[in-house]
């Protein structure tokens, strides 16, 4: 029997894996939700994550019945080899390739592979993922040609045609804010503006027109702009 009507989605709680997680609700009848904890800089991610899930369980009552079980892996060991400002208290820099310094190296193909491992016990073989080519940081595990070979080896490996969907690989930022309010109208934009994280320095001080953050590190530039896009400001 197909399993196709469920899927589970890689859900960090930031700005894209919520957009994403009402794209899936919008397609699919049953969706899970897979997060990672790998020593986060900065606990608030896993907080806002779990603050978001809530929110989209009471306040849209037609994306609750659908929402099914939530599931958190520890990757404790992918922190503990990574140097990176994700894992370390450090300035955020680029690096010489000329990406900031929180890539952690194939991060994202670590991530499928335990979401294909996850599903395959779910008995689901439909993945959701946020990653996006437009990405101002050109991370090279976010391309679809890394996802297509990759998807083709889980395939392989797990004897099971697995699906990887990325609803936001091809469009914008501010793209991403106009697929939300098609799929949850202003209520979904005042959910994602107010409730999920972006910012790398891990500030929700002050409330700005695209949310919550620093202003000024490369994840609320990003969100900033893609805003101010979507807004016509
Ligand atoms: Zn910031």
């Amino acid at each position: 029997m197909s399993t196709q009507t469920k899927a589970l989605i890689l859900f960090s709680g930031g700005q894209d894996s919520a957009t994403c997680l009402a794209w899936a609700l919008d397609k699919f009848d049953n969706v899970e939700t897979l997060g990672f904890d790998y020593g986060q800089r900065h606990d608030i991610e896993m907080t806002c994550r779990k603050d978001v899930l809530e929110s989209f369980k009471s306040e849209f009552p037609q994306w609750a019945e659908k929402i099914g079980r939530d599931h958190i892996v520890d990757l404790s060991a992918l922190g503990a080899i990574s140097e990176t400002s994700l894992t370390r208290e450090q300035e955020i820099k680029m690096n010489q390739a000329g990406l900031p310094d929180t890539f952690v190296p194939g991060r994202n193909l670590i991530f499928l592979n335990f979401a294909a491992a996850v599903g395959y016990r779910r008995g689901i073989t439909a993945l959701v993922a946020g990653m996006c080519e437009a990405d101002f940081s050109g991370y090279p595990d976010c391309r679809k040609e890394t996802l297509d070979a990759q998807m083709q080896a889980i395939s392989l490996g797990m004897d099971k045609p697995f699906t990887l969907d990325t609803p936001l690989m091809h469009i914008s930022k501010a793209g991403a804010w106009q697929l939300a309010e098609r799929l949850g109208g202003a209520g979904l934009i005042d959910l994602i503006r107010v409730k999920t994280h972006t910012c790398y320095k891990g500030e929700r001080g002050q409330l700005r027109d695209w949310g919550y953050g620093c202003g000024s590190c490369p994840a609320c530039e990003l969100r900033a702009k893609g805003w101010s896009e979507y807004a016509g400001l």
